[in-house]
């Protein structure tokens, strides 16, 4: 496709297109990122809503630049149950997810009481080790606990914290067990320059970025409630680079090789 050879090539490491955001243009959202030079984007289904692994899994069928995830979030955590991880013994037996998640804590909402959260991570973190399987952490407000789960589960394959909002601490002790930090569009808003502070530290094998698609659209997309979408991880990756000193493409050469060391993918494009 003319003009694609020349644009950087990028990951979303984390868009939620089973949200019915996306119910009216799903495809034309995978359609558009390719277009926008998005190679691969890594999408977690929640099992305790029964549309969002059909939606993941119909597009990755589809499209090979869609990786699909499973796991029960922690906001669902009150849901949780063995059955969920019945169901995602048998997802990872069939190769139909490439990583758990999103799983973690969030202190900041609490939509679930603690201790039953730390329940559903832990347990879903020991899945993932036995399953040799990648995670993806959420963690708001609560990254010592997080970091104390891992200890207690162990990495495993380790994997992704996403849409990193927590301190620099946190951030080193996951790097130090093995993980990835993946920045979203916060990381453009002007308010966010301790994080800002944070993504200039991180070691460049560990970068990741992400959309966290249809929330937080990054300058200049923001508005009031203006949908977030893959095609817009360019922005973060473009402010990114600009704290790193890197030119675009070095950074989304980077991140994308990081992200292609954790999730083999395809190489894809001009399937728009
Ligand atoms: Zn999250
Ligand atoms: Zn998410």
């Amino acid at each position: 496709m003319e003009g694609t050879a020349a644009k950087p090539r990028l990951v979303d490491s984390h868009a939620h297109l089973d949200m019915a955001e996306f119910d009216a243009d799903r495809a034309d959202a995978v359609r558009r990122s390719l277009a926008a030079g998005v190679v691969a984007i890594l999408c977690p289904a929640d099992l305790t809503r029964a549309e969002s692994l059909p939606a993941i899994a119909g597009l990755a069928a589809e499209f090979p630049s869609v990786l699909a995830a499973a796991g029960v979030h922690p906001h669902q955590a009150k849901d949780f149950s063995d059955d969920h991880l019945d169901e995602l013994r048998g997802l990872a037996v069939r190769g139909a997810i490439r990583a758990v998640g999103e799983i973690g804590l969030d202190y900041h909402y609490d939509f679930s009481p603690r201790g039953i959260q730390l329940e559903a991570l832990r347990r879903q973190l020991a899945f993932a080790a036995e399953a040799g399987l990648p995670v993806i952490l959420h963690s708001r407000l609560s990254g010592a606990d997080i970091i104390a789960a891992v200890d207690a589960e162990g990495a495993g394959r380790g994997g992704i914290l996403h849409c990193f909002t927590e301190d620099w601490t946190t951030a080193m002790a996951m790097i130090d067990r093995g993980f990835h930090i993946s920045f979203s569009g916060i990381l453009t808003f002007p308010k966010a320059g301790s994080l800002r502070e944070v993504a200039a530290k991180v070691p460049l094998d560990r970068l990741l970025v992400e959309t966290d698609s249809p929330y937080l659209a990054p300058v200049p997309h923001r508005g009031s409630g203006r949908r977030n979408e893959p095609a817009f991880v360019v922005e973060t990756a473009r402010v990114l680079a600009g704290i790193r000193g890197l030119s675009l493409e070095d950074l989304a050469e980077a991140t994308t090789r990081n992200f292609a060391r954790l999730f083999p993918f395809e190489k894809t494009g001009g399937e728009c």
